[in-house]
């Protein structure tokens, strides 16, 4: 690491954070990043000198240890520790993340209409970089602080803004929602789209394309890695966790995600990464899962990942999924969650999850259905098989609220809230 001042500014470069992912109440740094320390804010920038977190220093900032995180697809997450009260509880970690764009978050917080976020994003995006670059020119300054400043003057909106456009090019699409398990690596993953549209497309999901399900070619893949690797460049080494996207990934042909997901290991140098405990994250339903034969699974054992697998269930109650317009029967979701139990007791690196979805206008047997599976049917508390439940609407919330706390404080898995996060 070096430091630096640069008149009001303290500017240090190559800093190391931590390099595990960790689920504490405070602001963590991953990986190898560069920081600004100006007397409003700490700044913190990735290996491509773009900006990553913003977390405020001064009095008008609404909690010292709350923070801005801007995403792979340049959207601005605010941490919101909610006074560490049922935050953890309800989502398995100690923020609450809140964006600037419509989700199903049961809290209701907006931090982006707060003069101080606003202020600060002002300052980081537009102020900071004019005033960089007035400072330059002229000045006797060590080569790798002037390519770290040439970078930080450069950082405005139009920029950052261009950079998720190419990511978005390279993967001819947006990813419109991560896997619930992605909160592990805090959704800093990779993402690669082997396939597009979905095998259901459900009447209530508000995040399907509408397309129908369409696997992408070998080569597709390959194009897009080699975008990836060309986008993050010496950022790549922040990262270790992938997404195959889209909406059901495992109905691929099982050898064409191994080529991708040990593709892209290779790639991006997961072995290389600061980031230690690569991890996969992958979407299925329940035919494509119950179609997984025990050799995929044997395969995936041997792979360098930690491999979680999230199952789209909704419902086993048969008149909730009819609601729902989910073309699954109950008994093939039933079916399908027995036997990702069974896999997640016989296979250590691989956790297979699942989603239910949770209204309180749902029928009583949605509840009833719900408890048989994480109660009625089990004699003890399992660590593995996270159970999430998926919020409809933003309406009623003090009700979700309280039949989600139900739900969990008698499920035997680990039971929480899935809140929509796109990348
Ligand atoms: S709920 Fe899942 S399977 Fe159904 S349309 Fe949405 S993404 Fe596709």
């Amino acid at each position: 690491m070096s430091s630096y001042h640069l008149d009001d500014l303290q500017i240090s470069l190559n800093r190391r954070g931590a390099s595990r992912y960790q689920k504490v109440s405070y602001p963590v740094h991953y990986g190898i990043y560069s920081e600004i320390r100006s007397a409003q804010y700490t700044l913190c920038y990735n290996r491509n000198g773009l900006i990553t977190t913003i977390q405020g220093r001064n009095q008008d900032w609404p909690h010292p240890a709350e923070w801005l995180k801007r995403t792979l697809g340049n959207d601005w997450v605010y941490y919101f520790s909610g006074n560490y009260s049922n935050i953890f509880d309800a989502l398995g970690e100690y923020y609450l993340p809140c964006f600037p764009y419509p989700s199903n978050s049961l809290w209701n917080r907006n931090p982006f209409a707060e003069p101080e976020v606003h202020k600060a994003l002002e300052y980081t995006l537009d102020q900071l970089p004019a005033q960089v670059s007035k400072r330059i020119p002229g000045r006797d300054l060590e080569p790798e602080l002037k390519d770290f400043l040439t970078a930080v003057a450069g950082t405005n909106r139009t920029r950052l803004w261009e950079r998720s456009c190419k990511l978005f090019s390279i993967l001819k699409s947006r990813v419109s929602v991560l896997p619930p398990d992605a909160r592990h690596v805090d959704y800093d993953v990779l993402p690669v789209i082997i396939a597009d549209g979905c095998v259901y497309n459900c009447g209530f999901c508000s995040v399907k394309t509408g397309q129908a399900f369409q696997a992408r070619s070998r080569r597709d893949v390959q194009e897009q890695i080699r975008g990836l690797c060309s986008l993050l460049g010496p950022d790549l080494k922040n990262y270790n966790a992938l997404f195959l996207g889209q909406h059901d990934a495992l109905n691929c042909d099982p050898d064409n995600i191994e080529y991708a997901a040990l593709r892209a290991y290779e790639a991006f140098d997961f072995a290389g990464s600061a980031m230690r405990d690569p991890s996969l994250y992958l979407f299925a339903g329940a035919d494509s899962f119950l179609n997984c034969k025990e050799s995929f699974f044997q395969r995936c054992r041997q792979w360098p990942y930690r491999t979680f697998i999230n199952i789209g269930l909704e419902s086993t109650d048969q008149n909730t999924l009819d609601q729902l317009k989910k073309p699954v029967s109950a008994r093939k979701n039933q079916e399908a969650f027995q036997r990702a139990q069974e896999i997640n007791e016989r296979f250590d690196t691989i956790e297979i999850t699942s989603n239910f979805v949770l209204d309180p206008g749902l029928p009583d047997n949605h509840w009833s259905a719900f408890q048989d599976l994480t109660r009625h049917s089990l004699k003890h508390y399992y660590p593995k098989g996270t159970v999430y439940l998926s919020p409809l609407s933003r309406t009623r919330r003090k009700d979700q609220m309280r039949i989600f706390s139900r739900l969990k404080r008698l499920s035997r898995r680990p039971t929480y809230l899935y809140l929509l996060q796109r990348l």
